[in-house]
């Protein structure tokens, strides 16, 4: 007989993604922030990676990769999520002292409201953090310069958690939540779930133990209800209760009904899991492949091709560079005409990580004015150092007037 308890495996989970979830906006990679979304920049930082706006395909194709893992996991593991990660489940978990203080004295409800405030101010404060970093936003709060839009976010977003854990608790999984009723159209009749043992039905003591435990007020014994968020509370009360008969519980987690039979690999969920891998495999490819440094080279308008003294070709460019990566970067200008060296003007760029700069660039190519034919060129942009970073853009050679 087994009388394992799953709250304490809960709550260990419940505990470590709070810690994770308090702790990331802490963490700094390169000087920065592991992972923020930067409003006035509107660049989002990555665990060392800093993606630019016109890079938010790669987001895009990550929140692609976990929609179809979501799809993947619930296919397999049903409603491992509402009950075991969630923020609200946890954070309803956590704030148990208030269920508790129904029913008894007006100043522990009071106590009880008010320890869901503080709470509610700790996750909203939490979230600003994901945009203004931790490091600058708590010496603003202690120096009273947060200013309003910052302060005014905290303040709002505090009021509609805390009137969210107060007084919606679990009424939004059961009636608001758009996943839960997602989740519900992605089980068959494999997908883990919670559920009574109809085999073992004989051995209930309609101590409605399970009933009275669960946060949704629903009778598991009756089959499988779309509110039940697989807390696994009830199992853990027919365990206590059935220990007691020295047999095991009831309700159980279950792949399809209880005592069903079949192999968890089926064609739906090969079909997600293929996809599945297949945009984490794009999603490698796109980051590992991401060049930080972005050129674009346009002609220099205000200078038109000319000859130089020393009976040299010159045509001007301009150059936009970006630096997307962490580290500044020392950059080698050089040009190519069909294999053989031109002379590129500057031949080095300076660059800051995280900087835009425009540099006007001239290239030299021998030939006279008649002579001379127009043409392809390559503009080359190297990286000095440990970086590996190579851009190659095409440009035009024009002919000099003649004058
Ligand atoms: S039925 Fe059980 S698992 Fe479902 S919500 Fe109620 S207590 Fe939790
Ligand atoms: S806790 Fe177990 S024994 Fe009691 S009513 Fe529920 S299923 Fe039956």
């Amino acid at each position: 007989m087994t009388n394992r308890r799953i709250r304490p495996w809960r709550r260990f989970a419940e505990a470590v993604q709070a810690v994770l979830l308090l702790g990331i906006p802490f963490v700094r990679i390169g000087g920065e922030s592991a992972l923020r979304f930067d409003i006035p920049t509107l660049r989002l930082h990555l665990f060392g990676t800093i993606l630019w706006m016109d890079e938010f395909f790669i987001v895009l194709i990550a929140v692609f990769f976990v929609t179809f893992l979501v799809i993947f996991i619930t296919q397999l593991f049903g409603r491992i999520w509402c009950g075991w990660l969630c923020p609200q489940t946890v954070i309803i978990d956590m704030t148990g002292f208030l269920d508790r203080a129904q029913g008894k004295s007006l100043a522990q409800k009071t106590a009880a409201y008010f320890l869901t405030l503080l709470v509610s101010i700790i996750v909203a404060v939490d979230l600003i953090w994901y945009f203004i970093s931790p490091y600058d936003f708590l010496p603003a709060l202690m120096n009273g310069t947060l200013g309003t839009v910052s302060g005014g976010s905290w303040a709002v977003l505090s009021a509609v958690i805390f009137l969210n854990y107060a007084f919606l608790r679990h009424t939004w999984c059961a009636t608001v939540c758009p996943y839960a009723k997602l989740q519900g159209a992605l089980f068959d009749d494999r997908t883990m779930i919670i559920g009574f043992d109809i085999r073992r039905k004989g051995e209930c003591m309609d101590c409605r133990a399970c009933v009275r435990v669960c946060p949704v007020n629903i009778d598991i014994r009756n089959g499988l209800n779309a509110a039940c968020i697989s807390c696994a509370e009830c199992i853990d009360a027919c365990t206590e209760r059935m220990e007691r008969k020295k047999s095991e519980s009831l309700i159980s987690y279950f792949f399809g009904t209880p005592g069903s039979s079949g192999s968890l690999i089926r064609t739906n969920v090969i079909i997600i899991g293929s996809l599945t891998l297949l945009g984490l495999a794009f999603l490698l490819f796109l980051s590992l492949s991401r060049n930080p440094l972005d050129v674009t080279v346009l002609p220099g308008r205000e200078f038109r091709a000319r000859m130089t003294a020393q009976g040299e070709v010159i045509n001007a460019y301009t150059l936009a560079v970006e630096n997307r990566g962490q580290s500044d970067l020392s950059l080698s200008l050089k040009a190519l005409r069909d294999g053989a060296q031109l002379k590129a003007v500057p031949e080095k760029i300076m660059i800051r990580a995280g900087e835009y700069t425009r540099v006007s660039a001239y290239v030299f190519s021998p030939g006279s004015a008649g002579s001379f034919q127009s043409g392809q060129a390559e503009l080359i942009l190297e990286s000095d150092g440990p970086y590996n970073i190579r851009v190659t853009r095409q440009v035009s050679l024009g002919v000099p007037e003649t004058p």
